[in-house]
């Protein structure tokens, strides 16, 4: 099932959508299936904590659920408060090559292997989902596109093994690590607001056989920037679930970001991501401008 969070009019926020070839069925009454909470909330996601039983009652809303066009409604994150996004640094073979070779703009300390530096985390506050758009954080200072395949983890997780990694996955989505290039730390320079785009709508794990072998590739404009596969993830869905799950329990939301092939390479505003992931579909980003706060009134 392909599951999005849209907006539509004003009045309509935070839906729910089953995506359906260029439609969305409006499914939000199956998030009645979520129990009440009170504070504290628990850790995580709710949509994903629940989702076997939000899933199993849009699907009897299936039939009779208002129909829309996709190109009518804004995309959000699907998820929408994970407890943390860990992410895989120069995870892929050719990305390796490609940043050592250029330490004027990758810096030669931080293309250590993964083997050795581990995974870093993004700022939740950085989560978006594609309609909202990539704000250019820093206009002065490069911004670079990395598309990702995101994983999302269901159900709660502590030192997973390989053999149970994947079913601890809730399911996929296309992401895009943006970052400002620099020898600041990645946690700072990765997580700008709007520097983690999610989109553009989870899909379920049951539906993609394989995660190890789809076809991915990003766009600007008329140029082909990033292609690639994620058959070449130096480390691979299974173990980054493992090394993740060693230092920290990952919760229902959590978002997995596998790390991005080669091809990075910088944005500006006017331009559109073009984003592409085998099995999920494809997620168009704008990049904006900075909203400048308006001069307070005296
Ligand atoms: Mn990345």
């Amino acid at each position: 099932m392909r599951l999005c969070r849209f907006d539509f009019e004003q009045s309509d926020q935070n839906r729910l959508g089953i995506v359906e070839d260029d439609d969305v069925l409006d499914v939000t009454a199956a998030l009645d299936a979520i129990p009440p909470q009170r504070w504290p909330m628990p850790p995580g996601d709710l949509l994903i904590r629940y989702l076997p039983a939000v899933r199993a009652r849009a699907e009897s809303l299936r039939a009779t659920a208002p129909r829309l066009k996709l190109a009518d409604v804004r995309l959000l994150s699907p998820v929408a408060n994970p407890s943390k996004i860990p992410a895989a640094p120069v995870n892929y073979r050719a990305h390796e090559a490609e940043a050592a070779a250029d330490p004027a703009t990758f810096h030669g300390q931080q293309v250590a292997r993964i083997q050795e530096v581990g995974l870093f985390l993004k700022a939740n506050s950085s989560l978006v989902g594609p309609s909202q758009g990539v704000v250019i954080n820093h206009p002065d200072r490069r911004t670079d596109h990395e598309i990702e395949l995101a994983v999302i983890i269901g159900t709660r997780c502590h030192r997973a093994s390989r053999d149970t990694a994947m079913s601890f996955v809730a399911g996929y989505a296309i992401a895009l690590d943006m970052t400002l290039r620099g020898k600041q730390e990645r946690s700072l320079r990765k997580s700008c607001d709007g520097f983690s785009v999610l989109g553009p709508w989870l899909v379920t794990a049951d539906e993609i056989a394989d995660p190890g072998h789809l076809a991915m590739s990003l766009s600007v404009g008329n140029e082909l920037r990033q292609q690639a596969n994620t058959a070449d993830l130096v480390i691979d869905i299974p173990d980054l679930i493992v090394m993740a799950s060693d230092y920290y329990t990952l919760e229902p939301g959590d978002i997995i970001m596998t790390g991005t092939p080669d091809g990075v390479g910088p944005v500006r505003v006017g331009d559109e991501m073009v984003c592409r992931i085998e099995g999920i579909g494809e997620m168009r980003v704008p990049v904006v401008a900075p909203v400048v706060a308006p001069a307070p009134v005296s």
